[in-house]
């Protein structure tokens, strides 16, 4: 009797889940560093707010157009490009990244991310205007580094056609407009990909996607630039 006790115990014991032990931001980074050594962290920003994309999959294909000329100001509007998101909407991103390869798919392409509030009051300052560019004050969803504009990449790593380019203000750039089928197909493929994870899209902008889990503040962080 004393044996059976014994062994229901023990049966007990070995489903019970093993404590988890609690890890902090930065320690999660560490981790992920440790799986990707090529890659040296430069872990000088807040953990608990923001987290570079890139620290966590750097196999994500990133082009900060607002860091380049080639965007609808064109002009350079950022010191330099980075993609950083809330730790939260960043671990979806990379969710998202990995679900577009095992699709056999290249992964995803990131356009912008957080836009700091002073990088916003530049936009602003050159095209004054509600209907291209939130103003400051009342900021947008990048601004609270819960937005990310992208697409989405072949296995060869060129971009799906997706009707326009990153920041088109035509018509042809919303949802509704009636492309193609092969370009409505794509468009679909990203947005069921993003809704998936906790992202919603807005109707005039195929790129653009926001994250609906948790709600952010308006931030005037800026991340750093080596642009010696
Ligand atoms: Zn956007």
């Amino acid at each position: 009797m004393i044996i059976l006790w014994a062994c229901i115990s023990c049966k007990k014991q070995k489903k019970t889940p093993p404590e988890k032990v609690p890890i902090t931001p930065k320690e999660e980074l560490l981790e992920v560093q440790k799986k990707i050594p090529e890659r040296e962290i430069n872990i000088y920003y807040d953990t608990s707010r923001w987290y570079n994309i890139l620290d966590l999959d750097p196999s994500i294909q990133i082009d900060i157009r607002y860091a380049t000329e080639n965007n609808f100001v064109g002009e350079i509007m950022y010191d330099c490009g980075e993609c950083f998101l809330r730790p939260e909407v960043a671990k979806a991103i990379v969710k998202i990244n990995k679900d577009v390869k095992e699709k056999g798919m290249g992964g995803i392409k990131i356009f912008d991310c957080y836009r700091p509030r002073p990088y916003q009051q530049r936009l602003w300052d050159r095209v004054p205007d509600q209907r291209f560019v939130s103003p400051p004050s009342k900021g947008s969803m990048h601004t609270r580094g819960a937005a990310v504009d992208l697409t989405l990449l072949d296995k060869e790593g060129n971009e799906l056609d997706m009707g326009t380019d990153f920041d088109s203000f035509e018509k042809e750039a919303y949802h509704n407009f009636p492309h193609e089928p092969h370009i409505l197909k794509n468009r679909s493929l990203l947005k069921s990909m993003m809704y998936k994870r906790g992202f919603k899209h807005i109707s005039t902008e195929w790129w653009h996607y926001s994250y609906t889990l948790q709600n952010y503040s308006l931030s005037d962080w800026v991340w750093e630039c080596n642009n010696d």
